[in-house]
């Protein structure tokens, strides 16, 4: 995605596209491996020295605000991805990987007269790699 469109978004959010937050968002539409705040923080401060961890932290709390991103509370930290409806979230409790998974929204689940804002749909266990790994043992 070009940073031009990056800002598109921000803008569509009304949110001021500065540009760190177009270098924080930008990283997030490329990384879809729900990283973690730290993680972000990590791997844009060793390109770009003037990040800190509170510019990092706010315009991640303001993309939640504003519907651009997901919030993953794993373990009581918090992991990012861009929001999209329709996945769910298989969470490994051995590796803490994070794999979504498609999910189909046009189920019904008894809901009748409820708007549903979001759907947070989360299945914990242990991934395919681990079980292998735990057969050698
Ligand atoms: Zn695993
Ligand atoms: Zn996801």
């Amino acid at each position: 995605m070009k940073m031009e469109d990056v800002k598109q978004v921000l803008k569509k959010h009304d949110i001021q596209p500065t540009n760190q937050r177009v270098i924080i968002l930008n990283y997030l539409m490329n990384n879809y491996d729900h990283p973690s705040c730290d993680k972000i923080y990590d791997e844009l401060s060793a390109i770009y020295p003037i990040m800190n961890r509170a510019t990092i932290y706010n315009s991640l709390n303001l993309f939640v605000e504003k519907g651009i991103l997901s919030p993953i509370y794993l373990n009581d930290k918090c992991r990012y991805e861009i929001k999209k409806p329709g996945h769910g979230h298989f969470i490994c409790q051995e590796c803490q990987k994070i794999t979504d998974f498609s999910v189909n929204l046009n189920n019904s689940y008894s809901l009748d007269g409820y708007e549903v804002l979001n759907t947070d749909i989360t299945f914990r266990g242990i991934c395919p790699l681990c079980l292998e790994k735990k057969k050698e043992e």
